[in-house]
């Protein structure tokens, strides 16, 4: 077959979006999302279902010790390291169809078209999924492209246990079960890069009607868990002057730290998306108290300054009780390499796809790859911004020409005779 139109000729979109919405099933919910958690029963037989497409149009399966999954399109020199397209399977519990799978889906037929196209390229490309991006059921997220880039190692994840007590070490096994047929990969082997095709989950694509985002980096993360500690007592009998209320410190220093956390620029992401008051007992004086600390910015030295400011302000805010403050996560800002932003940006301007440069504000497995290979991000335009919801939404043009530009990107990759880490 000859190759007039390049890969990118070769997406077809119907296919594409039969397949989201197929995907979509697995862990449907009444209001048009996806509850499918990491390593869940869900999310297995949606993996089966991805196998199986993928076998169907040729592809090798193969998974690790850390049920991150591979779909294999042998390249021309089986010795040189394969190029990873790819995304993640899991969802929020009230998800949208598209946030991860978005990417899973798109390189499955960026893998079809090049396959279609009758063109070997010199490295492998695979098709990967990660293992637990979300985090929602097994805090933190990232799990399956930490463990694979040496950020963090299995060992330390297998303890971590979900709400009703099941340990990641447990649901790995229960996968790598249901999985046993496929063959096992080392954990970690040398990857010639990386690229992530995902939903933007930001408004700046639709806004500007372009269908294409080049992602330039991820913004850093601090997080922290903060526990307070009081003295439970008597509703109606402690003075106000005795009681050691950790409600009332916590709702305090919760204060303080927002004022702390304040920029005219609206540049600083502040949350505290949990917060948990003990006992919970309407007359008694609240003993414990434990929240989080979700703190980002695009920049490396405020991620680190707002991050150390954080003890001080607990210190100070914390009244009667005592306060004790745990880093759970560091990550910096990173930039991905001009090289792979360049070369996105050359094949969207090729295709004639209006694009533009931006950040990704949210985090992805992409940043952990950015350790160990060349990366980069294509986004396509989500509706109004929606995500982490079951109203997120996309259209059947944007997916296709991400897919399109995904191909291409992957094949040139997989061709080039080396790629500028830098
Ligand atoms: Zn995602």
């Amino acid at each position: 077959m000859t190759d007039a139109g390049g890969v990118a000729a070769h997406v077809d979109a119907g296919r594409l979006w039969r397949r989201l919405m197929a995907l979509a099933l697995f862990g449907a919910t009444p209001k048009g999302g996806v509850s499918r958690l990491a390593l869940s029963q869900e999310e297995a037989a949606a993996r089966a279902q991805i196998v199986q497409w993928g076998e169907t149009i040729g592809l090798e399966p193969s998974v690790d010790a850390a049920s991150n999954l591979f779909l294999r399109l042998p390249g021309a020199e089986p010795d040189l390291p394969p190029v990873l397209i790819g995304s993640h399977s899991d969802s929020q519990p009230t998800g949208g169809k598209y946030d991860g799978a978005y990417g899973v889906i798109a390189a499955l037929e960026a893998l079809e078209a090049i396959k279609a196209s009758g063109r070997q390229p010199r490295r492998a490309i695979e098709l990967v999924l990660w293992m637990n991006e979300e985090g929602s059921r097994f805090a933190p997220g990232m799990m399956g492209s930490a463990v694979f880039s040496g950020v963090r190692r299995l060992e330390d994840i297998v303890g971590i246990k979900d709400k009703a007590g099941v340990s990641v070490g447990e649901a790995l096994a229960s996968m790598l079960a249901a999985e046993q047929k496929l063959p096992r990969r080392p954990l970690g082997f040398k990857a010639a890069a990386f690229v992530e095709a995902h939903i933007e989950q930001g408004v700046t694509l639709q806004n500007e009607q372009r269908t294409i985002g080049v992602v330039t980096g991820i913004q850093g993360k601090r997080t922290f868990r903060v526990e307070v500690e009081g003295e439970e007592s008597h509703a109606g009998t402690s003075s106000r002057a005795d009681r050691r209320d950790a409600l009332v410190s916590a709702i305090a220093i919760a204060r303080a730290l927002q004022d702390a956390m304040w920029d005219a620029e609206d540049a600083v992401r502040f949350t505290i998306g949990m917060f948990s008051v003990a006992p919970n007992a309407p007359s008694v004086v609240p003993g414990r108290v434990v929240f989080s600390i979700d703190l980002r910015h695009g920049d490396a030295e405020t991620v680190k300054r707002l991050g150390d400011m954080i003890p001080e302000i607990c210190g100070n805010a914390r009244g009667a009780c005592e306060v004790k403050i745990r880093e759970l996560l560091y990550d910096a800002p990173i930039e991905f390499p001009a090289s792979i932003r360049k070369l996105i940006s050359k094949t969207a301007l090729r295709l004639n796809l209006p694009h533009r440069e931006l950040p990704s504000p949210a985090g992805h497995d992409s940043r952990y790859l950015h350790r160990v290979c060349p990366t980069g991000m294509i986004f396509i335009p989500c509706k109004d911004g929606v995500s982490h919801n079951e109203a997120e939404e996309i259209t059947p043009g944007d997916a296709a020409a991400g897919a399109r530009a995904l191909a291409e990107v992957a094949i040139s990759l997989a061709d080039s005779e080396v790629i500028d880490p830098r």
